[in-house]
Order: structure tokens, then C-alpha cells, then sequence
């Protein structure tokens, strides 16, 4: 069995509330949505057996807090991502996930293998895309209540404060102690943004859900 593979490396966390903490990522080819803002190489892949990737994952020195299997969407690649889970789980490593949160069916197949989860919720407003994902997102948060569960949402200029609204329903009904990162949409990060988020994090807090406002690091820094 192989996967797509576009690249292992190891960094620090730049998004969520482990921002900061180092990691090993292996960032998984191909994705189900296309948001307007997506900036992964959808160009150039690298094969790998479970096997293979655990081998090239244990090069590293041991010193990392998990390792964050990202993309791209990894659920798309469930029967191998269930493989390396495995495989990493009985080394002693830490998984964590991050994904759009829409693949609900293939997320219950890993989750015993992840420890901590990092969800995107897509606002339509934020993404560009005229069909909302509520109900895939609504089941996703379901399963992944499981596990530790953290939410990020991309404020954009053309984020509505209805799309929020719908978000912060959605937590409260399903998780509602699970925390939300707001994230600044880097390309757009300017004072008029950083109001409105303030206005978003109002709402959560009104909510009594516990909310951050959480930049992407890496973009901030230059470091992509
Ligand atoms: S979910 Fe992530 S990888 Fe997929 S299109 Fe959106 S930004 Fe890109």
C-alpha cells in the first residue's frame, strides 16, 4: 500500500493552540475541497509505504512534541494513514491530525490511533465556496469529540458574522468545551481584520465558548 507524500520535515507548529511546539509533519497530497485561499503544492508527490515513511520519520532526533500528519486532506489516504498511525502509536510518538474536518466516515476508521485533533471549520464566507459543509462538519466534531478536539476558523475580509454565528451553534451543540483558534487570514491581515475578529471573539465569548485569536506564524515570520 502507498501514499502520495508531498513532503516530511520537521518545524515548529505555526497555527492552534500548539503553536510553538516542534513536530515532524508529513504533509499527505490531494484534498477534497478547494478553498480560494489554499496555497498546497497540488504539482509534486513522493510514493511511500507505511514502512518506508515510519523508517524516514525515525531519522529524526526524538525530541519533537507529535507528529502532525497534515495536507492536503490525510483522510483521503485513510487505509495508509491508518497504517502509519499505527506504526508511529507503537513507537511511542504522539499523532495528531489536521484536517478540513469533512470526512467523517473515514475518521472514525483512525481515530483510535490519533491523540489530539486540529479541525478547520470552513465559513463559506471565508472560503469562497457557494455549497456549505455544516452537516459533514457537524459530524465530523461528532466522532472527533472522542479525542482532544480543537477548532480553527479562517477570518477573511469577506468572513460574515452569520457564518460565526452558525459556527459557534454548531459548537455548542455538539462540543461546546472544545476551544476555537480564530485565525487571521495572513494575505489579509491588516487593523480593519483585527477588529472584526475582535468582534467575532465577543460573539464566542457571549456563547460561553472559549475562543483565541491565533495568527499563522509561519506566515508572519517568513517562513513560507
Ligand atoms: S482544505 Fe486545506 S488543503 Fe484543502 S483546499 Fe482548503 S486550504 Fe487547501
Amino acid at each position: 500500500m502507498k501514499a502520495r507524500i508531498i513532503e516530511v520535515f520537521d518545524t515548529v507548529q505555526g497555527e492552534g493552540i500548539y503553536f510553538g511546539e516542534k513536530q515532524i509533519f508529513v504533509r499527505f497530497f490531494g484534498c477534497n475541497l478547494s478553498c480560494r485561499f489554499c496555497d498546497t503544492p497540488s504539482n509534486r508527490f513522493t510514493e511511500y509505504e507505511p514502512q518506508e515513511l515510519f523508517n524516514e520519520i525515525n531519522l529524526y532526533k526524538n525530541d519533537f512534541h507529535s507528529i502532525s500528519f497534515t495536507g492536503g486532506e490525510p483522510l483521503l489516504q485513510k487505509d495508509f494513514l491508518k497504517e502509519i498511525l499505527k506504526l508511529s502509536s507503537a513507537g511511542g510518538y504522539r499523532n495528531y491530525l489536521e484536517t478540513n474536518g469533512t470526512l467523517a466516515g473515514e475518521l472514525k476508521e483512525v481515530i483510535d490511533y490519533l491523540d489530539i485533533i486540529a479541525m478547520d471549520l470552513k465559513l463559506p464566507s471565508s472560503i469562497g465556496m457557494a455549497s456549505h459543509l455544516w452537516g459533514m462538519h457537524r459530524k465530523f466534531l461528532e466522532v472527533a469529540s472522542k479525542k482532544e478536539v480543537f477548532i480553527k476558523v479562517v477570518i477573511c475580509h469577506s468572513t460574515k458574522e452569520k457564518d460565526l454565528r452558525e459556527a459557534l451553534k454548531l459548537i455548542k451543540e455538539v462540543n461546546h468545551s472544545a476551544i476555537l483558534v480564530l485565525q487571521p487570514n495572513s494575505h489579509e491581515d491588516d487593523a480593519w481584520l483585527r477588529v472584526r475578529i475582535g468582534v467575532f471573539a465577543d460573539m464566542a465569548q457571549e456563547e460561553n465558548i472559549t475562543a483565541c485569536v491565533i495568527p499563522q506564524m509561519h506566515k508572519a515570520i517568513g517562513l513560507e
